[in-house]
């Protein structure tokens, strides 16, 4: 109830905003709506468990493709409609599986992994990748090992490469290359938690600090979000921006928010590595006022 009331107020206001200032949102983009903490790791559970459910269908179409493969399954169609059985099955098994991965990485951008055990975060994070193997691995190591009478020749090679494929595509996708994990997504709402927009490019990863900023001046398709209260909470802009899979400061917006005296300590920058604590801002903080 609550929440539908939310949506109304920020429908209208946003239409407001659009029939005032058309011009105003032509040039800073498409505002996004943030989430509370509450709000974020809901919707994180759900994309979860829809993940989990996607890989077990997922591995069951890989199930269903080795039984074609071993003759345990008989499909409709003569002989040589049983090849294109496995094909079907494998491509199924690839559409769920690259579902799940963005779906999964989807919700550790939402709320992110703790980071005290890397290797465990590694696999927590990358969880899209690894299934891409457990959804391929076995059936591509059964074709190799089949026997003639299961499978003849061409067919072997057909279904090896198509699966490999797959396979590739499906890690690939399933990877985050832009993982993020909760103390420093902490970090970069507490150090820039203040910057009332932040801005993005639909597909890019990092995000913006300042509207003229040289890498998105001239972009048409920039996203931002505004730091707001949302059921009592302050949902600053930055978190959003994170949200939607940015997870690194632009290099040019750290450069002018160090410029400013800001502490960038503990947030991700846009090559993946963590700000240390800058030391003109220490200097600055150690001074004596007087
Ligand atoms: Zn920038």
């Amino acid at each position: 109830m609550e929440e539908k009331k939310r949506t109304i107020t920020k429908v209208q206001s946003s239409r407001k905003a659009a029939s005032e200032a058309a011009e105003e949102v032509k040039a800073t983009g498409k505002k996004v709506e943030g989430m509370t903490k509450a709000e974020e790791k809901s919707k994180a559970i759900t994309l979860r468990i829809v993940s989990a459910i996607l890989w077990v269908l997922a591995i069951g179409c890989e199930v269903l493709a080795m039984l074609v493969i071993l003759k345990a399954l008989r499909m409709p169609g003569a002989e040589k409609m049983r090849i294109w059985w496995i094909i079907i099955f494998l491509v199924a098994d690839a559409i769920l599986c690259i579902i799940a991965g963005f779906l999964w990485k989807k919700a550790a951008h939402l709320a992110p992994f703790k980071k005290n055990n890397k290797f465990v975060f590694f696999i927590l994070t990358q969880l899209g990748m690894i299934m891409a193997a457990v959804c391929f691995l076995p059936v591509i190591i059964l074709v190799l090992a089949s026997k003639e009478d299961k499978l003849d020749k061409k067919s072997k090679i057909i279904v090896t490469i198509v699966a490999v494929v797959l396979l590739l595509i499906t890690g690939l996708l399933g990877f985050d290359f832009n993982p993020i994990d909760a103390d420093t997504k902490a970090a970069a709402e507490n150090q820039l938690g203040d910057y009332k927009k932040v801005y993005w490019t639909r597909f890019g990863h990092k995000y913006h600090l300042y509207e003229d900023c040289q890498a998105i001046k001239n972009s048409t398709d920039v996203s931002y979000s505004e730091g707001e209260e949302i059921d009592g909470e302050f949902v600053p802009a930055v978190r959003v921006a994170m949200d939607n899979g940015c997870t690194g400061l632009c290099a040019f917006c750290a450069r002018d928010a160090e410029k400013e005296g800001k502490e960038l300590k503990g947030v991700v920058l846009e090559d993946g590595t963590i700000a240390e604590a800058d030391e003109t801002a220490n200097d600055l903080t150690v001074a004596p006022e007087e």
